[in-house]
């Protein structure tokens, strides 16, 4: 079993980026992501603070804009409009879950594509799709990353991708699928609802599991030799850590890990991952805004 390791690929894509940073005229604009928070979700509040600490590593400007959990939906639209007409903002990103009373698909509507470093918007969604360039959602282009850094052969293989969320599985099906590297796979989609998933879950060559359970995956659902990619990010209660509770995985690490070829870890894995593709988008985006300008 060789792991999957998202630290190793991660710090070299953001030494990648910090190398062009670095290579800036002196006074040059540095890219800039601009992160929108509602409320004060512990996770949420975890997941922005680690995606600010890593645009300073790589010398990018970042803004966080909070708001309160009670804001109005208008609250939000107007901060994001200020952020389209913003030049100086390369990339935007409204941290969801966002409460109830505020419709994501209207906030996510109004980001301007261009900014969309999320690859939320219907119109990356839709090129994704015909396969043209547009930014990728952070999550499934990180494994794309992950699989490309580690020279994974997909090609031919049969990747079956647990989950069809428009964040994780779909798009992750859609890139697996793509002729290019690391794609050309043949890729099953299961979910909630599909009947026998071990039956599925054994033929197949790589494995993405994207459910939201803990430890799902386990040994018996999995042939010899196949690719496992943990996309999960469980909170589980652990009283002997000072937090109160463990981060695990959809897979069953400890047991999948002995008859997988290549596994990824949770921590350390698939999160990195996503960290450092909303970075290379960011990236593109500033290089997107310096041709235009
Ligand atoms: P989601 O709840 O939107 O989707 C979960 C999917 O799992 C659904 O499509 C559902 O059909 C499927 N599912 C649920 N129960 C199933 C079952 N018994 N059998 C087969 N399929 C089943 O979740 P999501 O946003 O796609 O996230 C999935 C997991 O990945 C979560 O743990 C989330 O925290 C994690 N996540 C991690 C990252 C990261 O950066 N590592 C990013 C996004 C999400």
């Amino acid at each position: 079993m060789q792991i999957l390791d998202g630290k190793l690929a991660a710090q070299s894509i953001k030494d990648t980026l910090q190398k062009k940073i670095s290579e800036l005229p002196i006074g040059f604009r540095k890219p800039c992501l601009a992160a929108v928070l509602v409320g004060n979700n512990p996770a949420s509040e975890t997941y922005i603070g680690s995606k600010i600490k890593n645009c300073q590593e790589v010398g990018f400007e970042s803004r966080l804009i909070r708001l309160p959990e009670n804001c109005s939906e208008n609250i939000l639209l107007d901060a994001i409009s200020s952020l389209n007409a913003d030049s100086t903002v390369d990339g935007i990103l409204v941290q969801l879950p966002l409460p109830k009373h505020i419709s994501e698909s209207k906030i996510i509507e109004l980001i301007q594509p261009g900014k969309d470093v999320d690859g939320f918007h219907p119109v990356n969604a839709g090129k994704l799709m015909l396969n043209e360039p547009c930014f990728v959602p952070a999550t499934p282009y990180g494994i794309m990353l992950l699989l490309s850094h580690f020279q994974i052969e997909t090609s031919g293989k049969h990747a079956v991708v647990i989950g069809r969320s428009n964040i994780v599985g779909r798009p992750m099906s859609v890139l697996l699928s793509q002729p290019g590297n690391q794609g050309n796979c043949t890729v099953t989609v299961c979910h909630s609802k599909t009947p026998d998933l071990p039956y599925f879950t054994r033929q197949a060559d790589i494995i993405v599991a994207a459910i939201g359970k803990p430890e799902f995956l386990k040994a018996d659902m999995v042939k010899e030799g196949a690719i496992v990619i943990d996309v999960g990010i469980n909170r589980v209660e652990d009283k002997s850590k000072k937090s109160g509770f463990a981060l695990k995985g959809d897979v069953d690490f400890d047991a999948v890990s002995k008859k997988s070829a290549w596994i990824s870890p949770v921590p350390g894995g698939v999160g990195l991952m996503t960290i450092a593709a909303l970075l290379t988008n960011t990236y593109r985006a500033f290089e997107h805004h310096q041709q235009k300008n």
